[in-house]
C-alpha cells in the first residue's frame, strides 16, 4: 500500500483534494496504460476519507480512518475489479484472451452481481461522517449488465456518495454512464520526469525501455525484463529481414509469445518504418538496427500503411477470441510480401 502519488500526479491530486467539497458523483479518470492511474485514484480516495490530509493532498498515513484503508477494509470505502484482474506483463486491451488455461471461475469483467453488492453500501449512512467511495477499476471490464445497473445508482447517486472510474478505453463505457462523470485526464509525464523516475527505480538505461512502452513509465519498468527484451529483439530482427523471414514459422513462434505482444510489436515495427523512412526517427525504438534504417529506405509507405489498416484491423478483434495462428499466419504473410515488394521494383 502506497500512499504517494506519482510525481508527474501531485498537481492534479493537490488541485482535486483542495476543490474536494465541490466534487461530483462521478469522476472519470482516463489516460493510457501504465502511467500509475490506478495508484492515483486509490491515493486519491484514501486522501478523501483521510481525517488530515497533507497540504500536498495526500493522505496522512497516521489516523484511523489511513490505517482502515492500509489494511484495505475501510468501510467506506469498496473497489470494483474483475476477479481474474490481470496484474501481468499483457499490454493494454490483450485481456485474458490469449488462449491460456485460465481459471474458468474468476472473471475477467466486472458482473452485475458485483454491482448490485453495492446497493447495501451506498444506502448504509456512512461510518464516519465522511464520504462514501467507490472505485471502479478498469471501468471498461464492467459488461453491459454490470454497466446499466451502475448507471440506475449513477442517475440518483446518495449524496456523499463518490464513484471513481478508472479507464484507459474510456471509448468502450456505455456513453451513457460516460456522461454521468467528470472526466479527468491522467497526466502522463514528460520524458525527463519518466527518466528520472525510471532512474530512480532502479533502470539505468531507461530510454530504450521507455519509448517501447510509448512514454508509459509504468509499463516500461514492465518491459524492462530480460526475457521479454530478448524474445521481443528476436521477433524484431526477424522482421527486419524480410527476405530471410519465413512468415509462417515465425508466426507459430508468436503464438507460444501471445497475439497480443505479436500485434503490438508489429504495430510499433510498422510505424518505426514509416516514421525512419519519412523523419529518419524511430519512435519505439531507442536505437533501430542498421538493418532496419536500410529496410525504412527501400519499403514502400503506401505499402506500409496498407498493411498498417490490416493491422489495426486484427487490433479491434483483439477482444474476442480467434484464432492466434491464424491471424497471424496472414498477418505476417502479408507483411512479407509488404517488406519484400520494394520502392525500386516500381521505377
Ligand atoms: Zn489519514
Amino acid at each position: 500500500m502506497n500512499n504517494n502519488v506519482y510525481p508527474w500526479q501531485r498537481n492534479l491530486l493537490r488541485q482535486l483534494i483542495s476543490a474536494r467539497a465541490q466534487l461530483p458523483n462521478a469522476l472519470l479518470l482516463q489516460g493510457k496504460d501504465g502511467i500509475g492511474k490506478h495508484r492515483f485514484a486509490s491515493v486519491l480516495s484514501q486522501a478523501l476519507l483521510c481525517d488530515a490530509p497533507m497540504a500536498s493532498g495526500e493522505p496522512c498515513g497516521q489516523c484511523t480512518s489511513c490505517g482502515w484503508f492500509m489494511a484495505g477494509g475501510h468501510p467506506d470505502f469498496r473497489l470494483l475489479a474483475p476477479e481474474a484482474q490481470d496484474e501481468s506483463t499483457e499490454p493494454a486491451g490483450a485481456a485474458a484472451d490469449q488462449g491460456k488455461p485460465a481459471d474458468k471461475k474468476a472473471s475477467k469483467y466486472i458482473i452485475v452481481a458485483q454491482v448490485r453488492e453495492l446497493a447495501d453500501f451506498v444506502n448504509l449512512t456512512t461510518h464516519r461522517n465522511g464520504p462514501r467511495i467507490i472505485l471502479i477499476h478498469p471501468a471498461e471490464a464492467m459488461n453491459a449488465q454490470a454497466a446499466n445497473a451502475l448507471l440506475k445508482t449513477l442517475e440518483e447517486p446518495p449524496a456523499g456518495t463518490l464513484f471513481i472510474l478508472v479507464s484507459h478505453q474510456p471509448q468502450r463505457l456505455l456513453p451513457t454512464v460516460r456522461s454521468r462523470c467528470r472526466k479527468v485526464n491522467a497526466p502522463s509525464p514528460d520524458r525527463k520526469e519518466a527518466m528520472l523516475w525510471l532512474h530512480e527505480q532502479g533502470l539505468a538505461d531507461a530510454g530504450s525501455f521507455l519509448a517501447q512502452s510509448g512514454y508509459a513509465p509504468l509499463a516500461a519498468l514492465q518491459l524492462s525484463d530480460a526475457d521479454h527484451q530478448a524474445k521481443r529483439s528476436q521477433v524484431f530482427a526477424q522482421l527486419a529481414a524480410p527476405r530471410a523471414m519465413d512468415p509462417l514459422a515465425l508466426a507459430e513462434q508468436g503464438e507460444k509469445l501471445g497475439l497480443a505482444w505479436m500485434l503490438q510489436w508489429l504495430q510499433q515495427w510498422v510505424y518505426d518504418l514509416a516514421s525512419l523512412g519519412l523523419t529518419g526517427q524511430a519512435r519505439y525504438q531507442a536505437e533501430p538496427s542498421p538493418e532496419t534504417v536500410r529496410l525504412a529506405k527501400t519499403v514502400s509507405l503506401i505499402e506500409l500503411f496498407k498493411f498498417q489498416h490490416e493491422l489495426s484491423a486484427a487490433q479491434r478483434t483483439l477482444q474476442h477470441p480467434l484464432n492466434p495462428r491464424l491471424v497471424l499466419e496472414q498477418l505476417l504473410l502479408s507483411y512479407w510480401q509488404t517488406a519484400n515488394r520494394q520502392e525500386s521494383a516500381h521505377v
